[in-house]
């Protein structure tokens, strides 16, 4: 987890960072919400508006109706993580995958509610679960009991199990499959309610359609990443934990990309593998937004975990793979209005890029950056800031958790008291707009508090670099 030792507290912060991200996306996306739950409930729908065999009894059709809409949306949890552009690229990855994780309990519950509503209204459905009935079928729906707590055991306890990143990804897919296979074959075997060929039809495309996407993610998308491969140009030190690579094309493909977005990065591994992260572009975007695609671009990363922790030791000439470009939380540079940047950390990178893109272009707004560190040789491009804010209208404000003897600036941990203390005019102006990226009990601090100053939800840009 990002700077969890910087900002400690994890439990209310997971709970703000949630909600937060959950009213942004029921706010601002109304329609898309509208089609998930339209989707979520189609199945049931079609069972509710075409001809059925008669009602064996409310509880027990009601049970039937939690089945349908659990298996629905662990359906749908499929397309929620497939990071389609059309989807994830208006909503945001933070967004979707937090919806990801919302709705998979929510389905859980459904599921669980199905079993437990119909054992309780129907005793004689114990069968189902009676190897000496069918061995096979108990057996199946006995390992979806059991799978269903396992995936949310190994997805909110990950970290304390200490299972790598990686394997967790694996597992929650092959998990997550198999629980929706066995989930569609029953209700295909049990064929009470979808006895009629159009709603085996109907159940049909929706089976199809899941194996496509995972063809498409899993296979399709890889293969067409392997024809369009990058390089490591080149590996350079910002500071102590901090690096920054170069990636080039060596094909005639590019990249075209706005300032603030990121891209899923594979170094030196195939593209079918699992090793695949999320790294914000770090370099202008000045070029890509005026003589699109660009054929160089730059990631700076952090040494946190299994990868980032070698990504110092990545030698140039490295074969890479670049998905993307992702993410919703980015600058119109022709904008005139002020920004303000809120970062903590590695936090920067976004903020970074689009000071780049503005310089580059030579756009003049009121910009100002308050970037938090723990320490303050964390700080990254602290040279190239300094320069910037001779050629730019940029002011730099550099909040230290853990301050040396002698310093001057603002210390301590990022706090509204802080935020009230900067960002005073030209700041405090009705169209400023706010790019927010830090640790997660950073940027809930920072939300809420601009929340509380009027600061409407679309002036405020926010990117989560904790998403599992
Ligand atoms: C949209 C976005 C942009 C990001 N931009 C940057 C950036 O510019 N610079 C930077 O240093 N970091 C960035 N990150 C974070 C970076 O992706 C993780 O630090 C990195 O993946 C950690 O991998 P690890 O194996 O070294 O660490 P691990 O110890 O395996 O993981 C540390 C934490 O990172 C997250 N993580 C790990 N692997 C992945 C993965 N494949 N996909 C998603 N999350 C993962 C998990 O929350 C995990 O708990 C960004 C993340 C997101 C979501």
């Amino acid at each position: 987890m990002i700077h969890r030792h910087v900002w400690p507290d994890p439990a209310p912060v997971c709970l703000l960072c949630c909600r937060s991200l959950m009213r942004r996306f029921f706010q601002q996306e109304r329609w898309w919400v509208a089609i998930y739950i339209a989707a979520v409930l189609s199945p049931l729908a079609l069972v509710l508006i075409t001809p059925s065999p008669p009602s064996r009894g409310f509880l027990v059709e009601f049970a039937m109706g939690l089945g349908f809409v659990g298996l629905a949306m662990l359906g749908l949890q499929f397309a929620l993580t497939a990071r389609f552009r059309s989807i994830g690229g208006r909503l945001g990855l933070d967004t979707m995958l937090q919806f990801h994780r919302q709705a998979g309990i929510i389905a859980a519950l459904f599921v669980f509610g199905h079993v437990v509503v119909a054992l309780a209204s129907e005793p004689a459905y114990f069968v189902f679960l009676d190897p000496r009935d069918n061995f096979a079928r108990a057996g199946a729906l006995s390992l979806v009991i059991v799978l269903i707590p396992l995936l949310l055991v190994l997805t909110f306890y990950r970290e304390r199990i200490g299972l790598p990143y990686e394997w967790w990804r694996l597992s929650h897919g092959i998990i997550g499959a198999l629980i929706l296979v066995i989930g569609l074959a029953h209700v295909i075997r049990v064929d009470y309610l979808i006895g009629t060929p159009a709603k085996r039809a109907v159940i049909g495309v929706l089976v199809v359609g899941a194996i496509a996407l995972l063809i498409h993610t899993r296979l399709v998308r890889p293969w067409l990443a392997r024809r369009r491969p990058w390089r490591v140009a080149d590996v350079r030190r910002e500071t102590p934990r901090i690096w920054t690579l170069t990636l080039q094309s060596d094909s005639e493909h590019g990249l075209r990309f706005l300032p603030g977005q990121c891209v899923w990065l594979t170094i030196d591994e195939s593209p079918f593998s699992f090793q695949q992260h999320p790294f914000t572009i770090s370099s202008t975007a000045a070029e890509s937004i005026q003589s699109p695609p660009v054929r160089t671009f730059e990631v700076t990363i952090k040494e946190l975990g299994d990868f980032t922790r070698q990504i110092g030791k990545v030698k140039p000439g490295s074969r890479a793979f670049v998905e993307g470009p992702y993410g919703t939380s980015v600058m119109d540079p022709e904008a005139k209005s002020p920004a303000v940047f809120i970062v903590g950390g590695i936090g920067v990178t976004p903020a970074i890029c689009m000071l780049r893109t503005l310089r580059d272009l030579q756009r003049q707004r009121p910009l100002l950056l308050l970037y938090a560190t723990r320490t303050v040789d964390g700080a990254a491009f602290e040279n190239e800031l300094a320069c910037m804010k001779n050629e730019m209208d940029l002011n730099v404000v550099r909040l230290v958790e853990e301050p040396p003897d002698g310093w001057t600036g603002e210390s301590g941990r990022f706090s509204a008291e802080i935020l009230e203390r900067v960002v005073k005019p030209p700041f405090d102006r009705d169209d400023t707009q706010y790019f927010i990226c830090g640790p997660d009990s950073m940027m809930d601090l920072a939300e809420l508090t601009l929340r509380d100053r009027g600061v409407s939800a679309v002036q405020i840009h926010s990117e989560r670099f904790q998403i599992v």
